[in-house]
């Protein structure tokens, strides 16, 4: 399949630069020969010329770092995707379409000595309704001259047209700067976070034992000093070394603190409940097994999944639990956690210490889930198979047609699927199972994106 083909094998590297963090993506948009390898080198400060590649050759990379005034960011350059040269103008709104879905800012390249095409407004009412910022850049401006050609496009409805010649590096200065001005610090793909020891939260509602499971982990091994490398953290983060490594578990004077449960506690309690999850990679939800489930337990384990961080649930007091109560506590795993059942569990005391260390074992799990990418070579291989043996079921004697599917971004994994139709929720949550059955993400929520095709 030709739109298959498009992405097929094209890795779309954002985990470029190795660390923790999500840099902000920027896309370079527009149709073929306006320049947009050119402006892509030039910011990227080479000399030598993607420009060079053979028509019809799909480069194998799309991603690269980038800096400007001391700002770090990833550059994806929509030009390599080009995959045959008739044609070519159709696919140029798909290919817009696909890295808008990945970019947080994007660069729209027009020549300016052309003026714009049929393909040009089509990208541009993309790109509108998109909502993400976007800079336009009027190329081939190489002296004065051309600075009327540049204002004509000012009627595109894109705000001020940046006259820049990608060639000579002519006003290349103040296009990088307005689009530092409208790029976000950190990618909305992943989660922004110092390298170092991964973040944890302890979280769960009142007394099921969360400040008894830190004293406990705290004092199964010393509290390691606040010195170690790359570390800067909050006084109320605690370092604490677990299976031999350093682990952050974020806002813990919130657990230390006892507060009286009164109504307005039990509001702050839930809005640190929260901040520290987003302050988390992974967040342990810890239940009373001992007790009946509650909808604020159920409510935790939601707000972890919200907001897409690594989950590992701890049925906590096992030490109390008795064989009667044993078979309501699986029923009410089953009736009420059902969403996560991906989710390890574990089984722990955190008065005897009984399976604290299986704690760390299955916060590796889950975080290494939560890093997983799948390329873009697999993704379409495995839906290929998927939608062979299991088509998506006649609607109205009508069938979406899957076109091809990426993986945006990590932490968690999110997927984008272009399709031809909407998706059935059932044939959605399909896909989703059998992502699971095939790639893990033990551990992780995953998302998928539908985007229709008009
Ligand atoms: P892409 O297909 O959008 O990636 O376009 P390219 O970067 O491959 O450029 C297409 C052609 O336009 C090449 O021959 C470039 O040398 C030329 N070009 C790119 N930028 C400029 C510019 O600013 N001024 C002039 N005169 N030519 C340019
Ligand atoms: P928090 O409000 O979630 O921080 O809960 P606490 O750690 O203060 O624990 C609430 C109560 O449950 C205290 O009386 C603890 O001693 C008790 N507790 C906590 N963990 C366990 C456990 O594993 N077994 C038993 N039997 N009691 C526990």
């Amino acid at each position: 399949d030709d739109d298959l083909a498009l992405l097929h094998g094209v890795d779309l590297g954002l985990e470029e630069g190795g660390g923790a963090e999500a840099l902000p993506v920027l896309a370079v948009v527009g149709r073929p020969n306006v320049g947009k390898s050119t402006l892509v080198n030039r910011i990227l400060g080479r000399r030598e010329a993607v420009v060079e590649d053979k028509p019809g050759v799909t480069r194998d990379r799309v991603s690269y770092p980038a800096e400007w005034s001391g700002r770090r960011f990833t550059l994806v350059d929509t030009g390599g995707w080009e995959v045959d040269v008739a044609g070519i103008d159709a696919r140029v709104a798909e290919q817009a379409e696909v890295a808008v879905a990945l970019a947080d800012a994007v660069v729209f390249v027009v020549d300016a000595t052309v003026g714009t095409t049929d393909t040009d407004e089509q990208v541009v009412r993309l790109l509108r309704r998109s909502g993400k910022p976007v800079v336009l850049c009027a190329n081939k401006v190489d002296g004065p001259a051309g600075e009327a050609d540049a204002a004509v496009l000012w009627s595109l409805g894109l705000g001020e047209p940046f006259p820049v010649s990608a060639l000579h590096g002519r006003g290349t200065g103040d296009l990088l700067d307005a689009i530092l001005d409208v790029l976000p610090e950190k990618s909305a793909h992943g989660v922004a976070l110092p390298d170092g020891p991964r973040r944890v939260a302890l979280v769960g509602r009142p007394n099921v034992g969360k400040s008894s499971m830190l004293n406990k982990l705290v004092g199964a091994e010393r509290v390691v000093v606040d010195d170690t490398a790359g570390t800067t953290r909050d006084p109320v983060d605690e370092l604490v070394a677990l299976g031999g490594k350093p682990w952050v578990f974020v806002d813990t004077a919130g657990i230390r603190r006892r507060v009286h449960q009164t109504s307005g506690a039990d509001f702050y309690a839930s809005l640190r409940t929260q901040a520290a999850i987003e302050k988390a990679e992974v967040a342990i939800v810890l239940v009373d097994a001992s007790s009946p489930m509650t909808e604020q337990d159920v409510r935790v384990v939601q707000e972890v999944i919200d907001a897409g961080r690594a989950l590992v649930v701890a049925y906590n007091k096992w030490d109390l639990m008795d064989e009667d109560r044993r078979p309501y506590l699986e029923r009410e795993i089953e009736q009420e956690l059902v969403q996560v059942q991906w989710a390890p569990r574990v089984n722990v005391s955190a008065r005897t210490g009984w399976h604290a260390d299986r704690l760390v074992p299955a916060l590796e799990r889950s975080l290494e889930s939560w890093d997983t990418r799948i390329s873009t070579g697999r993704l379409n291989a495995f839906l290929g198979e998927l939608v062979a043996a299991h088509p998506h079921p006649l609607r109205g004697g009508k069938q979406p047609r899957i076109l091809f599917a990426t993986q945006a971004s990590t932490r968690p994994p999110r997927f984008v699927i272009f399709t031809t139709g909407f998706l059935d929720p059932g044939y959605r949550r399909f896909i989703e199972r059998r992502l699971r059955e095939t790639f893990g993400f033990e551990g992780t929520p995953i998302s998928i994106g539908v985007r229709v095709r008009e």
